[in-house]
């Protein structure tokens, strides 16, 4: 005889996909962050935001396959906050910014925000990212690094490092614009949410006017962008990054 008819609703196959790739990066999440509890968090609403977007289950594994890449090389990092947070967080945090806030669906920028520091802070190369994520993801990801100068831009002092991220902002493609004002966003919030143990409130106010004029510096870019695809998107960033601006100057003022 048959077995009775299972007339419960079949597993999208997306879902059901879905799970192999997400369980193989959250182990190795797990792994290198200790098993973090806010970096499964925020780990767990970017898979949602994932299953919930229009994005196929080919780009999925991709995406995912960005995060295990970057949690692998941001292992030995900390966030600056008092928990010393696992790094990690960040580079998923500002993805999760750009699909859910921004709402942009594209495979390419997503991952560009996965490794937008990996460059700058880790052993990766640009040979490596590009072989692993092809050329625009790694020159992406390259233009948000090489911003504050060239070879040697460890050694130029915090004001040059500074004056040179707000001049080349106007000049950013417009995926690096998008991954930057959602990392500054991301910063920002976390100067209320995590703030790093040291910092005075004038330097938390002086980091609010530093991305202010990487702001002006954008939208005085407008025109080059308009056009593109997720242009949108970028506003959206642009206004919640000039609000939280403001909340940081309320939140820090000298009495
Ligand atoms: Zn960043």
């Amino acid at each position: 005889m048959f077995a009775p008819v299972d007339y419960s609703p079949a597993p999208i196959n997306k879902v059901a996909s879905y799970s192999m790739v997400f369980d193989a990066t959250h182990r190795v999440l797990n792994v290198v962050t200790n098993g973090n509890k806010s970096v499964e968090t925020v780990f767990i609403s970017f898979k949602e935001a994932l299953c919930n977007s229009s994005l196929t289950v080919l780009q999925y594994d991709d995406i995912l396959d960005t995060v295990q890449y970057a949690a692998q090389k941001h292992r030995f990092q900390t966030r600056k906050n008092y928990e010393k947070t696992p790094y990690i967080i960040h580079p998923i945090g500002v993805a999760l910014s750009i699909l859910m806030e921004a709402q942009i669906e594209l495979t390419e920028i997503l991952q560009i925000a996965l490794l937008h520091d990996t460059l700058e802070d880790t052993d990766a190369t640009y040979e490596e990212i590009a072989a692993k994520f092809g050329y625009h993801v790694a020159g992406s990801v390259k233009e948000l690094s090489d911003e504050v100068g060239e070879p040697g831009r460890k050694t130029q002092d915090q004001a040059t490092r500074k004056r040179l991220e707000i001049e080349h902002a106007g000049k950013l493609s417009f995926d690096a614009t998008v991954v930057k004002l959602a990392d500054k966003l991301y910063n920002l919030r976390d100067l209320i949410d995590n703030p790093p143990a040291t910092w005075s409130n004038e330097r938390f106010i002086g980091y609010a006017d530093f991305v202010e004029q990487i702001l002006n510096h954008i939208v005085s870019h407008h025109e080059d962008k308009a056009h593109i695809k997720g242009f949108h998107g970028l506003l959206k960033l642009e206004q919640l990054v000039q609000e939280q601006i403001s909340r940081v100057r309320d939140h820090y003022k000298t009495k």
